[in-house]
């Protein structure tokens, strides 16, 4: 019998060897996988093996390469060309080794490759090598021996740290986008992130790109510093000020007892943290709205705290709570909750009640995403959007009461019947196309859209919903860098992340297009890498049984280059004039005259979940978010 350790081995060596028949289109010599396997120096080695090899798809904390010295970098490294033949050597030589039964060895041989090659990441992170740092990254070239984003040199630092740190904001990107499981929140010896350091040395885009990549704003360092301190203690205004616009815990003291405003006495200084923050002109509502919730939530404490119950706006968030509602079924789960139909005791009104749980949105900046969530849902009306009736908080979650559209998601819809005819598709994108352009008329780019995200509702009508991830205020022309949405859903512009403008909902409006058509996104494929260069390069190809008008309208929207896209220039109103859409009345889209199939109602409520489904487990109110609670449209 063969030890799993020599079969381990030999899966990897055979790997290898088929990386390099595809890379090479030449024979590689097969027969060491005939190798039998006995000998002592199994039983030596295999407890070694078997814990490397298990651990090692998961080695995120980068300990092989930890453990090298951090002068042990391979200079032979900088080219690309040097890589690839270490790579063979490295091939040959494990090959031989497997062959001759020298197991141990060549565990010794796979592991110094290993660290060979996250070194070479880290270095080639620090000198500023981008396709040096995307090529070690590239796993179709180096399967099981791909460089690991997450490995750390010898003070702690990860790839991330040290681009963070001088500035490269190439590599940076190409870390973010290809690392497998990067963590964007990596500590050094010091305790410091990529954030702290991009922030320490003033490196403005980088530290831009890393907040909107998820870095935590107030991660604390070993003297208890967040990067908000430091940028405060430099004085660079334009990073401050962008900085403070994210809405950081400006209550945190570093170890001398010092907040970020406290650190840096400058007037020059403490006019940035004084000043109103500007630059948002969302004619709805402005950024500044979403600035510094934790140093608002201690206020609103400290006054909850001191008066009780003669407070107004104690005396509006407590009207509603979950003792309201009655939970009949789970509809969704996502990112940051759940989300239940339910049934308003008193009224039996049925419900979809959407759930955020504030511990996964609290610390991280996406505290502003359910705040936009909120606002956006509460603000537009429209027969296309999920109309928003209630929201409430508990001390743990926030609440979102939402209009219920039994037909489910059209994700879920799409699912069951895999496509829809060009008529039935047209409908749906029609009262999208509606929905889409209300929201530009407010400067609100919805960034989201996709199958999952559309409810149908009782008669049939597509509706959007989950406001999650939209961007109010899209005025400022880079305002949109951040990275987010579903993978098959993303523009090209947002995989360069070029910054976004409302085109971006227009290919995914042709996304959405597609995938009614067709039954799936284009440019999908199962490996992501491969479908982030389809969506950046590969041309666009259609089945040849649609119609001419629905293929050209595909072509139109699915326009790589958001500027030669339809409704680029002319907005919502451009796309309509598509020939696609010939003979639509509008205004007849606009009033739910068009006739979709009306999805089967469920039959009358017989059971309920049990209550503490959507309880909080406490009701203290001790971390409220201020400005949430909205009641009645
Ligand atoms: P997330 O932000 O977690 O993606 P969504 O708001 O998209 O949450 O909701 C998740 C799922 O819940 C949706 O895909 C849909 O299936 C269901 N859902 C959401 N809102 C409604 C609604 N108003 N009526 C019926 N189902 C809904
Ligand atoms: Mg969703």
């Amino acid at each position: 019998m063969e030890s799993t350790m020599v079969k381990n081995l030999k899966k990897l060596l055979d790997g290898f060897l088929t990386l390099e028949n595809h890379q090479n289109h030449e024979k590689t010599p097969s027969d060491v996988t005939q190798t039998s396997s006995s000998g002592e120096i199994l039983n030596k080695v295999e407890d070694e093996v078997d814990l490397f090899l298990t651990s090692y798809g998961s080695i995120s904390e980068g300990t092989l390469a930890q453990n090298l010295p951090s002068n042990n970098f391979n200079p032979g490294f900088r080219h690309n060309t040097a890589v690839q033949k270490s790579k063979k050597n490295f091939i040959r030589k494990f090959s031989d080794l497997l062959s001759t039964e020298q197991y141990a060895e060549a565990l010794e041989t796979y592991k110094e490759q290993t660290s060979k090659m996250d070194s070479a990441l880290i270095e080639a992170a620090g000198s500023n090598n981008a396709s040096l740092c995307r090529q070690l990254l590239d796993r179709r070239e180096y399967g099981e021996l791909v460089a690991q984003t997450n490995a750390k040199d010898a003070e702690g630092n990860t790839p991330l740290h040290l681009a963070a740190m001088h500035g490269h904001l190439k590599v940076c990107e190409i870390l973010l986008d290809y690392g497998d499981n990067i963590d964007k929140n990596p500590i050094n010896i010091h305790k410091k992130t990529p954030l702290h350091l991009a922030c320490i040395n003033n490196q403005i885009p980088l530290a831009q790109l890393l907040v909107r990549s998820g870095a935590n704003i107030n991660a604390l360092d070993d003297l208890e510093n967040t990067p908000v301190h430091y940028s405060a203690q430099l004085g660079s205004k334009d990073l401050l000020e962008w900085l403070l616009s994210k809405g950081p815990d400006l209550t945190i003291k570093n170890f001398e007892g010092k907040t970020a405003m406290e650190i840096n006495t400058r007037e020059s200084v403490q006019e940035i943290f004084k000043k109103e923050p500007s630059g948002s002109s969302s004619p709805l509502f402005t950024l500044n709205k979403q600035i510094d919730f934790m140093g608002m939530i201690q206020k609103i404490n400290n006054i909850i705290r001191k008066s009780p119950n003669n407070s107004e706006d104690f005396d509006n968030i407590q009207k509603l709570s979950p003792g309201h509602f009655r939970p009949i079924k789970m509809l969704g789960k996502g990112s940051f909750g759940e989300v239940f139909l339910v049934e308003k005791k008193d009224t039996k009104q049925l419900l979809a009640m959407k759930i955020l749980m504030k511990n996964k949105i609290m610390g991280q900046n996406l505290v502003r995403y359910a705040m936009t969530e909120r606002n956006v849902a509460s603000a537009v009306k429209h027969p296309f959007i999920v109309c928003l009736r209630y929201s409430f908080q508990t001390d743990n979650k926030l609440y979102l009461l939402l209009d219920y559209c039994p037909g489910g998601s059209l994700g879920g819809v799409l699912n069951r019947e895999k496509r829809f005819s060009e008529e039935r598709s047209r409908i749906y994108l029609c009262e999208i196309l509606l929905a889409l352009e209300e929201l530009h008329k407010r400067d609100i780019i919805y960034r989201d859209l996709k199958p999952d995200n559309v409810v149908i509702d009782s008669e049939g009508h597509a509706l959007l919903t989950d406001f999650g991830l939209s961007k109010e205020g899209v005025m400022e022309k880079d305002s949109a860098k951040s990275f987010c949405g579903s993978v098959a859903y993303l523009a090209p512009e947002i995989l360069k992340r070029a910054g976004h403008g409302k085109a971006v909902d227009w290919y995914l409006l042709g996304v959405l297009l597609y995938e009614m058509l067709i039954g799936s996104p284009p440019f999908y494929s199962q490996n992501r890498s491969e479908m982030f260069l389809n969506i950046k390069k590969a041309k666009l190809r259609v089945p040849t049984s649609l119609t001419i008008e629905c293929k050209n309208l595909l072509r139109d929207l699915l326009q790589k280059d958001p500027n030669k896209r339809l409704g680029s220039v002319g907005g919502a109103s451009q796309i309509k004039q598509h020939e696609f859409f010939y003979g639509i009345d509008w205004n007849l889209v606009y009033n739910r005259g068009l006739r979709p199939p009306v999805p089967l109602m469920p039959s009358s409520v017989s059971q309920y979940l049990p209550e503490d489904m959507i309880a909080d487990s406490q009701n203290e109110l001790n971390s409220l978010l201020p400005g949430w609670t909205f009641i009645g449209k």
